[in-house]
């Protein structure tokens, strides 16, 4: 699932390829837009503002777009044969001169004006690779909802914009909490260090072309018992897409289970908080 960086590097792609040049050719393939027609408009940037994709538009107008779970933006030289799904999953064709840029199983596309951006994005909390990154307001929403388990919190783009389900995995491990402990039962100073580290990994991903966690010993939080297990450098992910194989620090088998049909993963061995019901086997 793309998460900030990956929708980051994202916009960083198509505003090198789109911006500042003249529209050749738009087409976008969802009902409510299927005639607007944006040819002979200059793009002027395209920018990620969480996990939404903004490129605008000269005349004032803003294409809005979400990655969610499997949708990708593809850009392609002139002649360059379109890998990126079959024909029918197409949302939306953008092209100039010199590139076209594809955006295939996107389930949110729609034309805005600028000036209204705010309604798509307005809602988001401070955005983990943004210019506008405020830990102290970030802080201050996850403690807003100190019943709420930690991995939802997380989640929730109000509080902080940027973390999908893979980075929430890896910062649960890494502050040694499952993700139903609630957040107002987070051990003294683990939740600020959580939101530091939070803003570190997706900064230290923002350019890499595989998400990491384990790269370097400074990520790791400083409390809990010493690594014991060498971390194998082929190893990226602590939990994330684990299960059942042996933790990268203790050894135990790491868990998978659902948090809000989300896949939830975390090692029974590093982590302390509630589990859910009927996860009991390493078999799970
Ligand atoms: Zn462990």
């Amino acid at each position: 699932m793309p998460e900030g960086d990956t929708v980051l590097q994202t916009a960083t792609r198509l505003h090198e390829a789109l911006a500042g040049q003249m529209l050749t050719r738009s087409d976008l393939r969802v009902p409510r837009f299927a005639t607007a027609d944006l040819t002979g408009r200059t793009v002027l940037d395209v920018t990620a503002r969480g996990k939404h994709l903004l490129t605008r538009i000269e005349g004032g107008l803003t294409l809005h777009s979400h990655l969610r779970m499997d949708g990708s933006w593809r850009v392609y030289a002139p002649g360059e044969r379109w890998r990126g799904g079959p024909g029918h999953q197409i949302r939306a064709v953008l092209a100039n001169a010199e590139h076209t840029a594809v955006g295939y199983r996107l389930p949110v596309l729609e034309l805005l004006r600028t000036s209204e951006e705010s309604r798509a994005v307005g809602h988001l909390g401070p955005d983990l690779l943004g210019p506008d990154w405020n830990p102290g307001l970030a802080l201050g929403r996850l403690l807003a909802a100190p019943e709420r388990p930690l991995g939802e919190a997380l989640l929730d783009q109000r509080n902080l914009a940027g973390i999908g389900n893979v980075y929430m995995c890896e910062l649960c491990f890494l502050a040694r909490v499952t993700p139903w402990l609630p957040v107002g039962a987070l051990p003294d100073g683990v939740l600020p260090r959580l939101v530091t580290l939070a803003e570190r990994l997706l900064h230290a991903n923002r350019d890499r072309p595989t998400r990491t966690t384990t790269i370097t010993s400074e990520l790791r939080t400083p409390p809990g018992p010493p690594v014991r297990a060498t971390v194998r450098v082929q190893e990226r992910l602590y939990v994330y897409g684990r299960a059942r194989r042996p933790c990268l620090r203790c050894g135990a088998p790491i868990r998978l289970a659902d948090q809000d049909d989300r896949p939830a993963y975390w090692c029974p061995g590093c982590q302390s908080g509630p589990t859910p019901q009927g996860v009991s086997g390493d078999t799970s």
